[in-house]
């Protein structure tokens, strides 16, 4: 069985990511939308109201789960027995970061891979950073999220 955790904060979680979600689903057999929580870290969208949307938008989806998880990502694979890692890259920038962090959680994991879904180019502009900014100075941020994902 093919399970992968897509993790990350999705505070909120925008098309970009919604488009990853996507095209994981016809190559994995599950996927755990996995929200990292760093109770030191602040965020705008409190953590039960992040799971809840992402439920709700994904309720007719049976492949797709929500779960939270502190710590790190690996403990949380080897946790749910995932053996993936989805990914996705928009920039240059974004492929330099992301991997370092897959080298070491491989490293940590050597059973452990990270697939990556290079962003379509009409959502490499778009981050979860942005849509916040748009949103806390009264922006319209409607059409960065997916619909039906509840969260305004
Ligand atoms: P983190 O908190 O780890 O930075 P995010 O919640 O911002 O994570 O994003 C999770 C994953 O989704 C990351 O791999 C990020 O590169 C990817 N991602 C975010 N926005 C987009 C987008 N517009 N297109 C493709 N991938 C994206």
């Amino acid at each position: 069985m093919k399970k992968a955790v897509f993790p990350g904060s999705f505070d909120p979680f925008t098309n970009g990511h919604h488009s990853i979600i996507e095209r994981a689903i016809p190559i994995f057999d599950e996927i755990i939308i996995g929200i990292g929580n760093n109770s030191k870290k602040k965020y705008l969208f409190p953590l039960e109201n992040r799971i809840k949307a992402l439920e709700v938008l994904y309720q007719k989806q049976p492949k797709v789960k929500v779960q939270a998880y502190e710590g790190l990502t690996v403990n949380f694979c080897k946790s749910i027995e995932a053996n993936y890692i989805v990914r996705g890259l928009r920039t240059a920038a974004d492929f330099e970061y992301e991997r370092t962090i897959a080298q070491m959680n491989n490293a940590l994991v050597p059973q452990l891979e990270t697939i990556f879904f290079l962003s379509h180019p009409n959502l490499s502009a778009l981050s979860s950073t942005v849509v916040r900014d748009i949103y806390v100075n009264g922006g319209d941020v409607k059409q960065f999220l997916p619909e039906g994902y509840p969260i305004l």
